[in-house]
């Protein structure tokens, strides 16, 4: 569908002003203008009016003082009056296109008006200035106005054929921005169910360009199936069940894109019928839901990923504080420290994943703050990987710092939690291959840290994921390790709070390294406020 129709909207209304300027001329008018009566304006064409060698700023003294005048009637359909006021001509009559103007005084012209009405209804007036005495061929038979009547007829049948053309461009030209600039996909087929229409959104939808599908079979490009996974048979096909008069709203499928990634969709039919009721064309609007549908499974997830972290440290609490409380029970001293501090790191547990709870809602609000100062990085890096090393000492930890690394500008307490947690993470998706390594760089403009490991690794496609909410990846033994996918969410949140950028660099069973970078001090753009 075309969306340059503004030129086919300017030739149509060409023709009008050609028809109208023919008309005043076959009346020995000189100009004027076609008023469209209230009855037959069309809010779709909007064309009130049509001047022909009159200027618009002429139109309101003319208007005004036919006002006072006779106006004509369908018994009485030419009207002429005394000379149209001085202004009217004052304000210019517009020159011919060939550059002539007219000769004439101005007291020598008379103002008609003249009524067209057709067998339709009545169309308006075409009021018009012409040299005074001046006279029509189809007045000068006195006694009959058989062939004026005749000549109105044949005019207003013209004019409104050329308004509704003009009503129908417009309308289209409508259609067309809406079909083009539609965020939801939108194709049309005829009834053998080929595609004649596709428009940008569904373009974008399916990576299908409107050119390679134009005459094929929708159904062979969109490929749907129900959300079991069952391919649609063709009656079941939503254009079919359209044209069999069904009524098909929002009904949720999954299709496919051209590069065969299928995704959820809602999907509402229509059919265009001949005047007989056939079916004609169909039409099919197709919004992408992924994204809901993402939502709706992030939302379950979460809640059982929550409840189950949530019960885990509270059971083993609730367990050790039980036994520590029976009055029969005969612990040691050394048994009774190791409870004790099992249940010191299971409400450090429970305390960790409250925090980042509270965080990611704060993040979500927009209300994070942030201390930004100079910070020496080289020291912070240290401070932490030395503490981490006595926690874990059967893992090593390897620490490659440049001397003199520049100084940053940071968060102290943020940027420790960011390392922390990707310190954690190494360890924790590291099952076997137990050692880590930190190194930190300096660019042009940044700083960069990054923490590789040797653990399972994380394939390209879910690369991109791990950095939203509650995503967690990877297979059955992510998902039996402690965590609910906030840790990089939040991670990401204050880095880019800072300027700066993190990434992953990952293979599949090799190992990740995930890496971020801070603008140094002197390259910072300051104030630095922040979220
Ligand atoms: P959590 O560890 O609590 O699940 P994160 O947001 O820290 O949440 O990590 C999101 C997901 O990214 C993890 O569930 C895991 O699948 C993956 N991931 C993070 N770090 C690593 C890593 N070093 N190696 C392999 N996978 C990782």
């Amino acid at each position: 569908m075309s969306l340059s129709q503004a030129q086919q909207f300017e030739d149509l209304h060409d023709q009008t002003t050609i028809l109208v300027g023919s008309a005043i001329r076959l009346l020995c008018g000189e100009a004027g203008v076609f008023i469209v009566s209230r009855e037959a304006f069309d809010p779709q064409s909007n064309a009130e009016h049509t001047l022909y060698r009159l200027s618009e700023s002429a139109l309101p003294p003319l208007l005004a003082s036919i006002q006072e005048g006779i106006q004509p009637t369908s018994a009485c359909p030419l009207v002429v009056s005394a000379g149209p006021p001085t202004s009217v001509v004052q304000l210019g009559l517009v020159p011919y296109d060939n550059g002539e103007t007219s000769e004439r005084e101005p007291q020598a012209l008379e103002r008609c008006s003249l009524y067209l009405q057709d067998h339709a209804g009545v169309l308006g007036v075409i009021h018009y200035l012409r040299p005074a005495g001046a006279y029509s061929c189809f007045e000068r038979h006195t006694g009959s106005d058989g062939a004026l009547r005749l000549f109105i007829a044949h005019l207003a049948a013209g004019l409104r054929a050329a308004l509704r053309s003009q009503a129908l461009v417009k309308e289209q030209g409508r259609l067309a921005a809406i079909f083009h600039y539609s965020t939801d996909g939108i194709l049309t087929v005829d009834n053998a169910l080929r595609i004649i229409d596709f428009n940008p959104a569904m373009e974008k939808l399916t990576g299908w360009r409107e050119s390679e599908v134009l005459g094929r079979l929708y159904y062979e490009i969109l490929r749907p199936r129900d959300r079991q996974g069952n391919a649609l048979t063709l009656q079941n096909s939503p254009i079919l069940q359209a044209f069999a008069g069904q009524v098909v709203v929002n009904r949720e499928m999954v299709i496919a894109a051209r590069d065969g990634q299928r995704f959820d969709v809602a999907v509402t039919a229509a059919c265009v019928r001949s005047a007989r009721g056939e079916p004609m064309n169909g039409i099919l609007t197709v919004r992408d839901i992924s994204r809901e549908r993402e939502q709706e499974e992030q939302r379950s997830t979460f809640i059982s990923v929550i409840s189950h972290e949530l019960q885990t440290p509270i059971a083993i609490i609730k367990g050790y504080a039980s036994t520590l409380a029976r009055t029969d029970a005969t612990l040691d001293a050394e048994a009774q420290r190791s409870r004790l501090s099992a249940i010191e790191e299971e409400a450090d547990r429970l305390n960790k994943l409250v925090g980042n709870l509270l965080y990611a809602s704060r993040i979500q609000a927009g209300g994070l703050q942030m201390e930004i100062a100079p910070l020496d990085l080289a020291a912070l890096v240290q401070g932490v990987v030395r503490r981490l090393q006595a926690r874990t000492p059967d893992f090593s930890v390897t620490l490659a710092i440049p001397p003199n690394l520049p100084t940053v500008m940071a968060d102290r307490d943020r940027i420790e939690e960011v390392l922390q947690n990707l310190l954690d993470n190494a360890i924790k998706y590291s099952p076997q291959q137990r050692s880590v390594q930190v190194t930190c760089r300096a660019t042009g403009d940044e700083v960069i840290v990054s923490v590789s490991d040797c653990g399972i690794g994380i394939s390209l496609r879910d690369q991109e994921q791990i950095f939203h909410r509650f995503q967690r990846v990877g297979n059955h033994l992510t998902h039996t390790l402690p965590g609910v996918g906030l840790g990089l969410y939040i991670c990401h949140a204050i880095i880019e709070a800072h300027g700066g950028h993190i990434w992953v660099e990952s293979a599949l069973r090799q190992g990740s390294t995930f890496s971020f970078s801070l603008p140094r001090v002197e390259k910072a753009q300051l104030p630095m406020v922040m979220f």
